[in-house]
């Protein structure tokens, strides 16, 4: 009789391990850089700079799953649909963007699939953030009222409103301060960055092995943005984005926090890819 007590008690946590799907939450907060593709620039006049005064030109796309022991959030989301993605074709493209494996894909492989989001967040609205926000739209979607009413409005330089048209049923939750603290612990906090767009923000992770880490969005492009003010022709507000750098440099000072550029293909390329993490 004990025996097969033992059996059934096994058999129902195999059973709920299945249907969770997800891995147990880890003990501490670990992050997985997912590969998102590419932009080829050709001329980064309009980020004010002349070739010959950046030591790379082509952007990285970065997308990064955060898994805490609370839950999970999703920040940013690529620049091409993983539904581009053909059987055995070439990589697909669009505009001057490419990308060689779907963002789902490398979700999956660290072990998780897009419903054990739990939250998803953009740094902004611009086209290469948005690509698979579609798949992220059963999770409760972290976002300031100026930038969700002008994606909503069609009213923001998205390009591609129908790659997060899927948002506008999604839950969510208005950050109407500066700091938001998404876990509650203060390892995973959404900075206000306001500039490049109305609404634009930063993740600041603190990471126990690591070490404080601050996922910069598109406060800056470019490494050389960090010793050179000069901004994008496209920022809603430039005089905004200098200060919101200003700031945040003086808070990574203050914390140690290291900052990484998602666009900076240099860095990018060093960083481990999911399924390895940081944590
Ligand atoms: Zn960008």
């Amino acid at each position: 009789m004990k025996f097969f007590s033992i059996v059934f008690t096994a058999g129902v946590a195999l059973m709920a391990t299945a249907a969770q799907g997800a891995p147990k939450p880890p003990q501490s907060v670990q992050l997985y850089v997912i590969d998102c593709g590419k932009l080829t620039v050709e001329d980064p006049a309009r980020f004010n700079f002349k070739k010959e005064e950046l030591k790379r030109l082509d952007f990285s796309v970065g997308c990064y799953f955060i898994a805490h022991p609370k839950g999970t959030l999703m920040w940013d989301s690529g620049v091409i649909p993983d539904s581009s993605f053909q059987a055995g074709g070439a990589p697909p493209t669009l505009q001057y963007a490419v990308s060689t494996k779907p963002l789902n894909q490398q979700l999956r492989a660290a072990g998780y699939s897009p419903k054990d989001v739990n939250y998803f967040a953009l740094s902004h609205y611009h086209w290469d953030h948005i690509g698979n926000a579609n798949q992220f739209a059963g999770a409760n979607w972290l976002i300031r009222k100026v930038e969700r009413d002008m994606m909503l409005a069609g009213t923001s330089d998205s390009r591609f409103p129908v790659h997060y048209n899927e948002l506008k049923n999604s839950k969510f939750t208005l950050i109407d301060k500066d700091d938001y603290d998404v876990f509650g612990d203060g390892t995973v906090v959404i900075k206000f960055t306001p500039g490049h767009t109305p609404g634009h923000q930063v993740l600041y992770l603190k990471l126990a092995k690591t070490g404080p880490v601050i996922i910069t969005g598109d406060l800056y492009h470019y490494p050389e943005e960090l010793t050179v003010p000069r901004v994008p022709n496209n920022d809603v507000d430039k005089p905004g984005t200098l200060k919101s750098r200003e700031k945040l440099q003086a808070f990574a000072k203050q914390t140690g926090a290291k900052l990484w550029i998602q666009h900076d293909l240099e860095a990018f390329e060093k960083l481990k890819k999911s399924p390895a993490f940081y944590e």
